[in-house]
């Protein structure tokens, strides 16, 4: 039965190249934060390390999971799917530790409809402008360029879900980014006073979607 010593669950998601994965990374060195480790049917990448970036399974087993509902959340993102096992996410909050999950908008919203006894944080990450995202996802030669176009169409899409978030946090600069997540995650906890600008979000996403 959850109590107020649980942990919380703190979604971050992010169109590609908002630099997500590197802020869940720099949360997780904070005390009493524990990544939750997804299953993923997409193969390992060479600086991967299997059982602790993901759970690399092929279909069958993945299926296999659906199945047995043992997914609190999946998704199908760029080909591949991608998921949560319930049971080590409730078993962290149980002994207090506020877990870090990051997933896309799919993921996100299927935690959210869950409406569990848990508290929920979600954050929605955007860069500063479609120059500097265009610069993080292309590199020199002309093939990243078009898979750098391509994502950037995949942008425009993605970011529409940014109402669907607790807050939204602009990654201008990873530190500042990070104390804001943070700073925020604790006035969530503690019900302390939020520093946080939704008119300047909104004007921001019309600017990245102009
Ligand atoms: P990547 O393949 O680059 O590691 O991740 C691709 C996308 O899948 C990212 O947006 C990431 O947040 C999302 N993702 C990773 N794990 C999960 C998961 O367990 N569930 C959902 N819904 N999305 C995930």
């Amino acid at each position: 039965m959850p109590s107020e010593n649980d942990g919380v669950l703190i979604v971050l998601s992010s169109p590609s190249g908002a630099g997500k994965t590197t802020l869940v990374k720099m949360l997780s060195k904070t005390d009493n934060f524990e990544v939750s480790i997804s299953h993923t049917t997409r193969q390992p990448r060479p600086n991967e390390i299997p059982d602790k970036d993901y759970y690399f399974v092929n279909e069958e087993e993945f299926k296999r999971l659906i199945k047995n509902e043992e997914f609190l959340e999946y998704a199908k993102v760029f080909n591949n799917f991608y998921g949560t096992t319930r049971t080590p996410v409730i078993d962290k909050l149980n002994k207090g530790k506020n877990v870090l999950f990051d997933i896309d908008w799919q993921g996100a919203d299927q935690i959210k409809n869950k409406k569990l006894d848990y508290k929920l944080i979600t954050f929605f990450i955007l860069p500063p402008s479609k120059e500097v995202l265009f610069e993080r996802l292309s590199s020199r030669d002309m093939k990243d360029k078009l898979i750098a176009e391509e994502r950037m169409k995949q942008f425009g899409r993605d970011v529409l879900h940014w109402i669907n978030y607790d807050y939204v946090v602009i990654n201008n600069d990873l530190k500042d980014c990070y104390t804001r997540i943070f700073n925020l995650i604790n006035a969530e906890i503690s019900n302390g006073s939020k520093d946080y600008d939704l008119e300047y979000i909104r004007n921001h996403v019309d600017k990245l979607t102009s």
